[in-house]
């Protein structure tokens, strides 16, 4: 008879209970500490993050006796009469958004607070109110009577003139946090004695996108619902909700290139009328967690592509979908032709070669429209670096051995200074607008270097023969950023501590270095699959740079 729901029975009372907005709440306290109370305030942000809730808490405070280090206290008579307070008047703008309301609310502000220190106006859904009705209101807000306080509420900053927020102290509501969710959804679970497992709360926390309203809501159905325990189960089904399950084995269908399996569950989640945003959220930080598993995994670095290129296609469309009636027949589109591209190159090597530029072409496209940025490079140095990417070559020790030879050749420590400070640049500059190669760029150092010749060192030796493989590009990518024509070659730090070693024996024992032709471009055009196998076996079975 006297259920009150949860998100009206747990609304903050005072500044201590709001969650998730300590910046604003501590702002605000501040100025009640202070007494430097401003008469116009704009709380904008989206939706159930704390505004007019807020707006309530402050309003009180302002008008609180014994106000204690910012905090209403709770126990004086207006804080006790706070909910009945005539002078705190809540105005909904959606509803009453017209000149005339405002003309009323601009007679009724002459008025004198009947026993408080401020008569406080919460105006909600602010932008709502009509451009007449706004310019009405500018007057007041430029000279407001000194006992009358605005707070005005809007999920759209966007639709309030310049000229109203001009005269407002402004503070932007941020989302909450899922573990600011959850953790409040706990506590109040505990309160109430809902008994709900965590994998069910940290769902809602999740699924409410930062908004606590909504999270608290959704609490309340479940326990009106179930008289036992609440599952993930019970989420899910209150909400037409993807489940992780259903995830997770998506997620094993793109992997394994299972074309049937992921049009059943593409079908299933649009019967059952699954949020398609909501699926894309999760596919992607489930895509996200398994690209990562592939990552320095030579022998499925194409995964670690398809799960990647998948994820940022995603992305990309995530904004476009919503204006389909049916998203769910494009994204099954667009996760089916990942599982094409797989199976061309699974087929690839019983193809003629010409079919390859075809191959390479389609590849590229499919590049171009995932990484933007990458469309600065010119169209053959993208084809280039595919080649080097889609073969999966591994580049042979003899190519990094006469790399590493011709950088000694004529090594100084002069360039190598410039290079090193160059390289920390071309990281950040990679950042910004190479993204694709970051992965394996990061972390690297630049640690020898002639004029032409330069060594880089990373920690793992699989990330070594990843940057090996996409040396081309990278250099491409440098000469872009520096104008300087450098030739790479990656080996580990461990490798390179044998080399400087040697170097250094070399170099006492009068053993002249001599200047060689640089392999790398030549063996990259005539790139033969088997004598690549053949070298990869013996990359993996050797210590890479094990000398003698
Ligand atoms: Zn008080």
């Amino acid at each position: 008879m006297n259920y009150k729901v949860l998100y009206r029975k747990y609304r903050p009372n005072n500044f201590d209970n709001i969650v998730g907005q300590e910046y604003i709440v501590k702002t605000l306290k501040n100025s009640i500490k202070s007494n430097k109370i401003s008469h116009a305030y704009i709380f904008s942000g989206p939706r159930g993050t704390g505004k007019t809730s807020t707006a309530k808490v402050f309003a009180k405070t302002i008008n609180c006796l014994n106000s204690v280090d910012g905090n209403s206290c709770d126990k004086c008579s207006k804080c006790l009469e706070f909910n009945d307070n005539p002078d705190v008047i809540e105005i909904d703008a959606a509803s009453n958004n017209g000149v005339n309301e405002i003309r009323e609310l601009k007679n009724s502000i002459t008025v004198l607070p009947t026993n408080s220190k401020y008569k406080i106006y919460i105006i909600d859904e602010f932008h709502m109110i009509t451009t007449e009705a706004f310019n009405a209101l500018l007057k007041t807000l430029e000279e407001p009577p000194s006992h009358v306080i605005f707070i005005m509420a809007t999920t759209d900053i966007q639709k309030v003139p310049i000229t109203i927020l001009s005269r407002c102290q402004r503070f932007d509501f941020k989302k909450l946090t899922v573990d600011d969710i959850f953790s409040y959804l706990k506590k109040v679970s505990k309160l109430e004695n809902i008994k709900i497992t965590d994998e069910a709360l940290k769902e809602i926390s999740y699924i409410s996108d930062g908004g606590m309203r909504d999270a608290l809501s959704v609490l309340d159905q479940l326990n009106n619902v179930e008289n036992r325990e609440i599952t993930l189960n019970d989420v899910n089904n209150l909400l037409g909700n993807v489940s992780t399950q259903t995830i997770n084995n998506l997620a094993k269908s793109l992997i394994d290139n299972n074309k049937n399996d992921i049009s059943n569950i593409i079908k299933e989640l649009n019967n059952k009328g699954t949020d398609y945003k909501v699926f894309i959220e999760k596919l992607i930080l489930k895509l996200k967690d398994e690209a990562l598993k592939y990552k320095f995994d030579n022998n499925n670095i194409e995964i670690f592509d398809k799960l990647k290129n998948l994820m940022f296609e995603l992305v990309n469309k995530m904004d476009s979908l919503k204006n389909l009636s049916n998203p769910y027949i494009v994204i099954e589109m667009i996760l089916l032709s990942y599982v094409n591209l797989k199976q061309e190159k699974n087929n690839k090597k019983e193809e003629k070669s010409e079919k390859k530029e075809e191959k390479l072409e389609k590849a590229e496209k499919n590049n171009k429209e995932i990484l933007k940025n990458d469309s600065k490079i010119e169209k053959k140095e993208l084809n280039l670096g595919n080649k080097v990417e889609k073969s999966n070559k591994i580049i042979s020790r003899e190519i990094i051995l006469n790399r590493i030879n011709n950088c000694f050749c004529n090594a100084n420590r002069q360039k190598r200074d410039e290079l090193i400070k160059l390289w920390h640049d071309f990281i950040s500059y990679v950042e910004k607008n190479n993204k694709e190669i970051l992965s394996i760029i990061i972390d690297s150092n630049i640690v020898a270097a002639s004029n032409d010749y330069a060594i880089i060192t990373v920690d793992d030796e699989v990330q070594s023969n990843l940057l090996n493989q996409k040396i081309i590009k990278v250099e491409k990518v440098f000469k872009k950023f520096s104008k300087l024509e450098y030739k790479f070659i990656t080996i580990t730090n461990e490798a390179f501590a044998k080399e400087k070693k040697q170097y250094a024996t070399n170099i006492k024992n009068n053993v002249k270095y001599e200047l060689k032709e640089d392999l790398m471009v030549e063996n990259n055009i005539n790139n033969k699959e088997s004598d690549l196998e053949k070298t990869a076996i013996d990359l993996f079975s050797e210590d890479i740079l094990e000398i003698r």
